[in-house]
């Protein structure tokens, strides 16, 4: 272990503040090294390969291993500090927080439902950057209606064999690791006959096609498997039970990553706000509604932390956050194009290309991790206990 490492040991018990200054101190340090080494959004390829290096960089210096379990390369303490990390990296604008979250998404259920074994091998590298992981879940005509996915998983041997096509895989034409929601029992039988297994990208019959999106972000993919063998050790939790992993996955999706997202969209609205006329009536008014929003989800996200640091992961309750995190969003970028009109659609400049896929990207907060008609559905059917509409 390094002298670095037992240095930041103590903050195993150390309160969040300290642990925040200390980091602070740290990213001051590196700051050269932690700048993104490009202006505008950058792309996929770009983006990833940043943050590969700036995981490398923490993990050796032990800041990526705090509040992550030991059994799998974490050094302990509180998951809130993992929520500062995320903070202050994507609050300086070092890493993007779409990607850097994937970490917290994917993370948490391998150590809750693989087996141990294999969360050992496989959390350290991902949690170092030297692997991406992605989330094959939804499919043609298996999005908001994820029980009824086609996908199957049939028992060969010891193993399994996978067959069917995944649809908006972010990430997967650069990841080593996809987490795949397969059938295992007949046709019918919903979310009760779903398995969940950890499956290799380079496994043979996998292919992936990057797909284009009118937000020019090249992060998605459709992702095919055709007869691809997985052993039986990559099934993740028992067979049957892949709903209870996915509700797992999900209800990090849709809450716990917005802290440090809250964090990314104050560090773009402090740059809208230094770039607006004060006499801009309507550029004002939609900085000041996009602050009380952003305000609002980090009020809430504030108390999901905690929530989590607890060990109280919610599932329905996630789902507040994940629609207070849609308005936030578009807020901010909204009032980007306010304050830059015609440059977000038109210029060529790296400014105009950094919030031009922002403002698209940020059309889609009300469609990833689930839709906001189906997050209020489930606050209203699991929260407030409403009626059905018949
Ligand atoms: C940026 C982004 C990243 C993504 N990344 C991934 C990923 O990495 N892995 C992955 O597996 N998936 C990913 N997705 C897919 C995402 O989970 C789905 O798009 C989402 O669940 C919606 O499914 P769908 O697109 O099939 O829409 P549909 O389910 O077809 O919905 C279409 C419309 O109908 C509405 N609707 C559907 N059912 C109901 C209902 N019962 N009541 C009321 N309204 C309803 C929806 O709200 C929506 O407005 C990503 C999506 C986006 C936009």
């Amino acid at each position: 272990m390094s002298d670095r490492i037992e240095e930041h040991r103590v903050f195993g018990t150390a309160s969040t503040a300290e642990f925040r200054d200390s980091l602070l101190a740290w990213i001051d340090r590196h700051r050269a090294e932690l700048e993104p080494p490009y202006r505008d959004h950058g792309t996929t390829e770009q983006l990833l390969s940043h943050q590969r290096r700036v995981q490398r960089l923490l993990f050796d210096e032990g800041w990526m291993r705090w509040g992550w379990p030991t059994e799998v390369g974490g050094l302990g303490g509180s998951p809130l500090l993992r929520a500062v990390l995320g903070e202050q990296l994507t609050g300086r604008g070092l890493v993007h927080s779409a990607a850097f979250s994937m970490t917290e998404v994917l993370g948490p259920a391998v150590i809750e439902y693989a087996p141990a074994p294999l969360a050992a091998d496989v959390v350290p590298p991902m949690l170092r950057g030297d692997e991406t992981w992605c989330q094959g879940f939804s499919e043609p005509e298996a999005g908001s209606d994820l029980g009824s996915l086609r996908t199957t998983a049939v028992r060969d041997g010891a193993g399994w064999i996978l067959q069917g096509q995944k649809l908006w895989t972010s990430w997967a034409h650069h990841a080593a690791r996809c987490i795949v929601l397969a059938r295992t029992e007949g046709p019918g039988t919903g979310s009760r006959g779903i398995s969940c297994f950890f499956v290799d990208m380079d496994s043979p019959g996998i292919r992936v096609r990057p797909l284009d999106t009118m937000a020019g972000v090249d992060e998605f993919c459709e992702t095919f498997f055709d007869d691809v063998r997985v052993p039986a050790d990559r099934l993740l939790g028992t067979q049957g039970n892949g709903w209870q992993v996915a509700q797992h996955i999900l209800a990090c999706e849709r809450g716990p990553i917005f802290w440090q997202r809250a964090s990314w969209l104050l560090h773009h609205l402090e740059e809208i706000a230094g770039m607006a006329e004060a006499s801009d009536v309507a550029a004002q008014r939609l900085i000041g509604s996009a602050f009380a929003e952003v305000s609002a989800l980090r009020a809430r996200s504030r108390s999901t932390q905690r929530q989590v640091a607890a060990g109280n992961l919610r599932a329905a309750e996630s789902s507040v956050d994940k629609i207070l995190i849609a308005a936030a969003d578009q807020a901010v970028f909204d009032a980007a194009r306010q304050v830059l009109p015609g440059v977000v659609e038109l210029d060529d400049s790296p400014l105009a290309d950094r919030y031009r896929k922002e403002w698209a990207y940020s059309r889609a907060a009300t469609i990833y991790g689930g839709t906001s008609e189906i997050q209020r559905d489930i606050v209203a059917s699991r929260l407030l206990n409403l009626p059905k509409v018949p």
